[in-house]
């Protein structure tokens, strides 16, 4: 039986200007002018802190614990998931039976944000679907002096840990 081979159809070739290697530095410097103009008239600098862009909803800040946001209740089964997967085991958990007599939950759940590289990992391997326990969350402002500093509690997992203020904001 013959075999039918599909030809793919090439790319078009770009025209000659753009192939000599002065087209395309001549092109390159375009753009640059074209830009550096544009800033002349409207900054692109962001004075931060003082100004700070808005954060895309997929913004990658550090892990944070959560409720379940219709019902409240804490969706934490401490399954230690998210502790055996993090890469840079900077996640502890210890747990103690649910009072409800029913499975377990977190006593005490650390996560050292001095260690943490934002991976992500902990969020794909919670099971408590389709709300997960972690999430990344839009936290970033979190720089300290003392390394003990950087490690949040259960509290501060779910409530969020104190901001910096670096700057005056206006
Ligand atoms: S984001 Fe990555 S490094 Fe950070 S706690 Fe989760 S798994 Fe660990
Ligand atoms: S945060 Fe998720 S993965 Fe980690 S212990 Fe709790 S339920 Fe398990």
């Amino acid at each position: 039986m013959a075999i039918k081979v599909k030809r793919t159809p090439r790319p078009e070739r770009p025209p000659l200007w753009k192939r000599l290697v002065l087209g395309e530095l001549i092109e390159g410097l375009m753009v640059t002018l074209v830009h550096n103009f544009r800033a002349l008239r409207e900054p692109f600098t962001v004075q931060y802190p003082d100004e700070q862009l808005p954060l895309e909803p997929r913004y990658r800040g550090v892990p944070r614990l959560r409720s379940h946001p219709e019902t409240g209740e804490e969706l934490c089964i401490s399954c230690h998931q998210c502790e055996r997967i993090c890469p840079d085991r900077c996640i502890h958990i210890e747990d103690e039976p649910h009072p409800s007599g029913r499975g377990k939950r977190p006593r005490v759940f650390t996560i050292d944000y001095e260690r943490c590289c934002l991976c992500g990992l902990c969020v794909e391997a919670c099971p408590t679907k389709p709300v997960t326990s972690i999430y990344m969350s839009h936290d970033f402002e979190l720089a300290r002096y003392r390394r003990d500093e950087f490690k949040a509690d259960l509290r501060e997992l779910y409530f969020g840990k104190d901001k910096v203020v670096y700057g005056r904001r206006s």
